[in-house]
């Protein structure tokens, strides 16, 4: 069974971009009450945005099942504040939830967090709890930076952050780290903000003491894990210097990475470095880079093909490609196994 832990709703129907659109607009008129409102999409709408493109590469491609949350970069926490937020929030949710209810066997869900900047992650619990207990999700995509860019908010080891982590905790659900749009015109969003978000994370826990706290608190980190796995020794070495355990014992029971690296040297690369156990298969489809390499003449998120490609024990690629993922997300072995899969 291939797993695919990262792939978003990037095809919506128009209605949830024209939704959003009104939204953003309605800002505007300050002595206006915000309204939920709904999207007005129909179940075949839903089936048809996915057929011809999300399960279309599934089939392709020989991937059994794709961990489907909200498009990433249409979060933009930074917009609007906390009502905004969770309004907008809601109806990603829902449509993941009900994508994967018409194609049980393809999607299971994980959740956008109604975050905002400089409002408490306490606020995201209600909806993490909705979205594990009622719409059956099996972990969250956690921005570390709602500000879109600007890093305002303390960082992720800070205990601002605890009430999140508490829940997720009690949960048992993992949460991937994405950023989203970035409203800096330094970083591009996801040559540049994506890769700094993954990078920082993981420098932020080397610094501090998070999994001692939440020794089963699990994170991925995706994009192959941005600059780390590359940088390993350098990283290492600073970890070291800091007096810290080393990173396999600091880190890597609760820290993880996905495979969106889109080159054979790149998933050599992150294979060699990062214990086979950390590295999740991925490949952010339909997403991030749509394009066919041309060196190659295969699309640059076919990621499959690397992992096939790396000389890797059998063994090793079964856990890439489904075994790790079990382990990081109990909620979808128990739903699978349910399943009978
Ligand atoms: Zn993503």
């Amino acid at each position: 069974m291939i797993i695919d832990c990262h792939g978003h709703y990037t095809t919506a129907p128009k209605q949830l971009q024209d939704w959003r659109d009104a939204q953003i607009a309605a800002l505007k008129d300050k002595a206006r009450v915000p309204e939920k409102g709904d999207l007005g999409i129909t179940d075949d709408e839903i089936r048809s945005s996915i057929e011809g493109a999300q399960l279309k590469i599934q089939r392709e491609r020989g991937t059994d099942l794709t961990i489907f949350s909200p498009r990433a970069s249409g979060m933009a926490h930074h917009i609007g504040n906390a009502t905004t937020s969770e309004h907008w929030t809601h109806h990603c949710n829902d449509l993941i939830y009900r994508a994967c209810r018409i194609f049980p066997d393809n999607f299971v869900g994980v959740a956008q967090l109604p975050q905002s900047p400089g409002v408490s992650p306490k606020n995201s619990i209600r909806e993490l709890e909705r979205c594990v207990n009622e719409l059956g999700f099996i972990g969250c995509n956690l921005n570390p930076d709602p500000s879109g860019g600007m890093w305002t908010d303390p960082p992720l080891t800070d205990r601002y952050w605890y009430p999140i982590y508490e829940k997720m905790a009690e949960l048992d659900v993992p949460a991937m780290i994405h950023v989203s749009s970035s409203c800096n015109p330094n970083f591009h969003a996801t040559g540049a903000h994506y890769i700094n978000g993954d990078t920082t994370a993981f420098m932020q826990f080397i610094t501090a003491d998070l999994f001692k706290d939440f020794p089963s608190l699990r994170f991925i980190i995706p994009h192959g894990g941005g600059a780390v796995p590359y940088h390993w020794g350098r990283y290492r070495g600073l970890a070291q210097d800091m007096k810290k355990p080393l990173l396999k014992d600091h880190l890597l029971k609760n820290v993880f990475f996905d495979t969106c690296v889109y080159h054979q040297p790149g998933i050599d690369l992150l294979t060699k470095v990062i214990p086979v156990e950390n590295v999740l298969f991925a490949s952010e489809m339909v997403g991030a880079v749509r394009g066919v390499d041309p060196e190659t003449g295969f699309y640059y998120d076919d990621t499959k093909r690397y992992i096939e490609a790396s000389g890797l024990s059998a063994t090793d690629k079964q856990k890439i490609y489904s075994g790790n993922a079990r382990r990081v997300f109990p909620r979808l072995d128990a739903h699978l196994k349910k399943r009978g899969r």
